[in-house]
């Protein structure tokens, strides 16, 4: 045991442990304690056989990012999940920030995942293709005018945009602001793709564009992918062109 203590952020991917890093494999398989929100420990239960487990609900990431930190000084290895990317709207940043202000010397490793964007393009052919911007429509911690001005941006820099957090119960309004934003600089018919749940179970891949993209569900388990002026759809895959001539 390191008597420093040591956090593992382990970003464990969209869903199915196919989707998972050795490394993160790895770095559960050498953790004493594992910590994260409910359903993330739901989709690794199978790893956790032994381990001291801690899950949580959604809105406690500093509750939860403090106490694995109590845990690694008591000089344990502890594993703190995020889905995805941990580095992506998850959890290593709260983990450095309040390491740094309690001055704590646990070791932090942070353990990268294939993140929802990654996870839906490759569902949806290859419209990462180009240069993209990744939006979060959640204001919860970040103005909404700053993501409308980020949204504007994008869309006027021709970027292919990745959002995440698109629509949850209560916050239904942000995806049709997006979409009037974004429909300023690009054409209705440009190509959209939704999908909800990537890589696991039941996931649901979903190809329309601009224009109809509004008639589809879209929540809080979804990412929706919007190409830029160059992408198309053919035979049911989005694909932004890189430029090469074919
Ligand atoms: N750290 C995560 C993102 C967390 S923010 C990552 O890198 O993927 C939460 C948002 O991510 C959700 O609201 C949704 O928009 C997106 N998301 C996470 N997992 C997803 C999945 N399997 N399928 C589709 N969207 C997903």
């Amino acid at each position: 045991m390191n008597n420093r203590g040591k956090i593992y952020v382990v970003g464990i991917g969209p869903g199915n442990m196919e989707h998972m890093s050795l490394m993160a494999l790895k770095a559960i398989e050498n953790s004493q304690v594992v910590i994260g929100y409910k359903t993330y420990i739901e989709l690794i239960k199978d790893l956790l056989h032994g381990k001291e487990v801690i899950d949580s609900g959604m809105k406690k990431e500093i509750e939860r990012c403090n106490l694995t930190i109590d845990e690694a000084e008591k000089g344990k290895t502890v594993s703190i999940v995020s889905s995805g990317d941990p580095g992506i709207y998850g959890m290593a940043g709260v983990i450095l920030e309040l390491v740094n202000k309690r001055k704590s010397e646990v070791d932090v490793e942070i353990i990268p995942g294939i993140s929802a964007a990654n996870a839906a393009a490759s569902s949806l052919g290859c419209p990462l293709m180009h240069d993209f911007a990744v939006i979060s429509l959640s204001d919860l911690l970040t103005d909404w005018e700053v993501i409308k001005k980020r949204i504007k941006c994008a869309a006027e820099g021709d970027f292919i945009i990745a959002l995440y957090n698109p629509k949850s119960k209560g916050r239904e309004n942000q995806i049709v602001q997006a979409r009037d934003i974004i429909l300023k600089y690009r054409k209705s018919s440009t190509p959209v793709g939704i999908v909800k749940n990537a890589k696991r179970a039941k996931e649901k891949v979903v190809i329309t564009d601009l224009e109809n993209m509004l008639n589809h569900e879209i929540d809080m388990f979804t990412v929706v992918i919007i190409g830029n002026s160059n992408t198309y759809i053919d035979k049911g895959k989005i694909i932004t062109p890189r430029g090469y001539k074919i």
